[in-house]
């Protein structure tokens, strides 16, 4: 990537890729449904925090979309960490329910590793148990975890095969930063992650083919950290005071520098629920040993 570009980068389109995913989910749905598996989602919200209630209703409408039966259990903010374990063993051993989530962020007194530990490995549809992230960095696991995966399906789309580039990914979390890095590492990408004790950072960020913002700050990747032609993958979600959505990425800047780059909204983001129906269909063949 020598040449110096001159014009906006390619949009990659989160929601026409999480309809084109969710249609073909929907076929698998179905079919799973004649023979005699109704593929089903059991979702527990602890509490009334709105933004956890908006991610539900969504969860509740993409199961609809697709055919998956959901469940939905509300608990009140007192709920204990022990109601909530038994809770999880009941969903655990009905055959009926293929995947179990528990809307994150719960109240300060549950011991939410406890929670997570809880839901069974093969319905664990958001892949937060232990050992499903063992599998993931011995690229065993059949369950991923959503977002990271989301942007995997958005690079097969377009055609980008990651082997042999080099992807920055900014951000260490749990939930976006590493898996990522496995699941680059998975396809042969050459990984690098960087975090907030990374030096020179902008020295890392310009060797990108494949640039993975997942930092939580507004605007943060400016065009001098981007690489003429990289390929930037913007998770960031920040509200800002008018309202309105902000990615990671400043995206004015970088759109001329990169070759493809996904926006904030419509990019990353509409990408993790159709990712969660499809861990639910894959829990679902799992358990009735479909492959
Ligand atoms: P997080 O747990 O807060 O992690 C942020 C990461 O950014 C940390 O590893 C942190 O480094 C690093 N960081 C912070 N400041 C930095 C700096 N100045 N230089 C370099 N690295 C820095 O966040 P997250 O859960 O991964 O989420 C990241 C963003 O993605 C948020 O905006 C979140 O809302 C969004 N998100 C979107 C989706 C989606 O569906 N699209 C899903 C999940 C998250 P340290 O580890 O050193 O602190």
């Amino acid at each position: 990537m020598q040449w110096r570009r001159f014009e906006m980068a390619k949009l990659i389109d989160g929601k026409a890729i999480r309809e084109y995913n969710l249609d073909k989910i929907a076929q698998e749905v179905a079919e799973l449904k004649e023979n005699g598996v109704p593929a089903c989602l059991a979702v527990i919200i602890v509490g009334s925090d709105p933004a956890s209630r908006v991610y539900v209703n969504n969860k509740k409408k993409a199961c609809e979309r697709v055919g998956i039966r959901s469940l939905e259990f509300a608990l009140p903010a007192e709920t204990t960490t022990q109601e909530l374990l038994e809770l999880i063993d009941r969903l655990n051993a009905d055959n009926e329910v293929n995947g179990i989530l528990c809307q994150l962020p719960v109240p300060e007194h549950i011991d939410k590793n406890a929670v997570l530990k809880r839901i069974l490995p093969c319905k664990d549809v958001d892949c937060f148990h232990p050992e499903n992230v063992g599998a993931l960095s011995t690229g065993t696991g059949k369950l991923m975890p959503c977002t990271p995966m989301g942007m995997m399906k958005m690079l097969e789309y377009e055609g980008i095969d990651p082997a042999g580039k080099h992807c920055v990914i900014i951000g260490r979390s749990d939930i976006v930063g590493k898996p990522m890095a496995m699941l680059m590492l998975a396809k042969s990408a050459t990984v690098t992650i960087c975090h907030s004790k990374t030096k020179n950072l902008s020295e890392m960020t310009k060797q990108a083919d494949i640039l993975v913002a997942a930092v939580g700050r507004p605007n943060f990747v400016t065009a001098d950290m981007v690489g003429d032609g990289a390929i930037v993958l913007d998770v960031g979600i920040n509200r800002m005071e008018d309202g309105k959505l902000c990615g990671d990425v400043d995206f004015e800047q970088v759109k001329d520098k990169a070759s493809m780059i996904t926006p904030v909204p419509g990019g990353v983001g509409p990408m993790t629920i159709a990712m969660l129906m499809q861990n639910t269909l894959t829990a679902a063949k799992m358990q009735n040993g479909i492959e």
